[in-house]
């Protein structure tokens, strides 16, 4: 029963999430531009960062399709996301990714054959060779659970006293986990040194943002926590790694952990499984593909006299190399025993596992690669 009781209310705080754009969809400028926008070099970087990860993307999807991979989400349109990420953190600080920030992982020195081997189901693709990438978290395929991880890694740096910082990715659809909220809400109590970065594809499988959760933006989940919170155009490279840089700083200094949602559009199935045919009107791609962030950056680097269509040629023919490269060496790499799969999960096998783990010794050697 509504109660008729009439009675005044006062303000007693507001809030509002700010939103950073640098380039619009046409590559053109909209507002000062940061500070590393001078160093041309380092843009050429981003760049080529962002190629090779669609490049590899491409030639990903192609191998699923020719059953030489197993099921691979593709980060289609959301390059510059993990692009941004990676050029922004310190080596020394820890990245807890979801399963679409490939361009934060290359960035910082995982190898494209490393992620080839985890989605043909090897598990040395969570073991990196590279020591800068030592510490940093594997894929993380359970929705949500890797900022949990997070969570537990910033306590650790900072009951370490170390000048360190992570930086956890998930999706839209994560953020409604309650993992999620659990870990902004310790985050903020605790003024742990980490970053959430949401990864707003607009799509969580079949499910759009608009029946994800009635909150305006997935940003505002994080004011809760008494964090601070922003929302950044993602398929902008110079915008997200500014804002991912900022909220490094902020969170190495000290002033505690900030929650960015990067707006971007999943150009692409879920994963290779999926066909996003069946719930999703091809148009809203078209729409879509006019925000693309490759594009985009390639028109502002034009636009400024940085790069033309021979560097672009020339580009293309080193990274396709490149990932042709790391497909050779991941398809000639020995497969491991079946008992892998039981050797890594546990510091000490359960007893219940110790008999199939015995199964799994008498078989043969997987040699579905081959
Ligand atoms: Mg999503």
């Amino acid at each position: 029963m509504t109660s008729q009781i009439s009675h005044t209310q006062k303000s007693i705080i507001q809030f509002e999430i700010g939103y950073t754009q640098f380039l619009d969809p046409m590559g053109k400028i909209v507002q000062n531009l940061p500070e590393f926008t001078r160093d041309s070099e380092h843009l050429k970087i981003l760049y080529r960062f962002l190629v090779r990860t669609r490049v590899f993307d491409t030639k990903a999807i192609a191998l699923q399709r020719t059953g030489k991979l197993g099921t691979y989400p593709s980060t289609l349109g959301q390059e510059a996301i993990g692009v941004g990420i990676g050029s922004a953190m310190q080596s020394n600080d820890v990245l807890c990714p979801y399963y679409r920030e490939y361009g934060a992982q290359f960035w910082r020195g995982v190898k494209m054959s490393e992620i080839l081997l985890y989605w043909g189901g090897d598990e040395r693709g969570s073991d990196f060779s590279d020591p800068r990438v030592k510490e940093d978290f594997p894929l993380c395929v359970p929705i949500g659970s890797q900022t949990l991880h997070a969570v537990g890694v910033a306590t650790a740096l900072k009951l370490r006293k170390q000048a360190r910082v992570t930086v956890t990715t998930v999706g839209d659809g994560g953020t409604s986990r309650g993992d999620f909220y659990e870990a902004v809400n310790l985050a903020g109590a605790w003024q742990l040194p980490i970053v959430f970065v949401i990864n707003n594809n607009q799509w969580a499988i079949s499910l759009p943002r608009a029946k994800q959760t009635h909150a305006e933006t997935l940003a505002q989940k994080g004011i809760a926590g008494g964090i601070f919170s922003e929302q950044v155009d993602g398929n902008d490279i110079i915008a997200v790694r500014y804002a991912v840089e900022e909220a490094i700083k902020r969170a190495r200094s000290g002033l505690g952990p900030s929650v960015i949602e990067a707006l971007s559009y999943r150009m692409s199935d879920h994963t290779t499984a999926d066909d996003a045919r069946r719930y999703r009107d091809a148009a809203e791609i078209e729409k879509y593909k006019a925000l693309d962030p490759i594009k985009r950056f390639y028109q502002y680097l034009v636009d400024q006299n940085i790069w033309d269509k021979t560097k672009e040629e020339a580009l293309q023919e080193s990274v396709t190399k490149e990932v042709a490269d790391a497909v050779y060496e991941y398809e000639h790499t020995s497969p491991l025993e079946p008992t892998a799969m039981f050797d890594f999960l546990y510091a000490k096998l359960p007893d219940a596992l110790h008999r199939e783990r015995e199964e799994a010794a008498q078989l043969q050697r997987i040699t579905t690669r081959d």
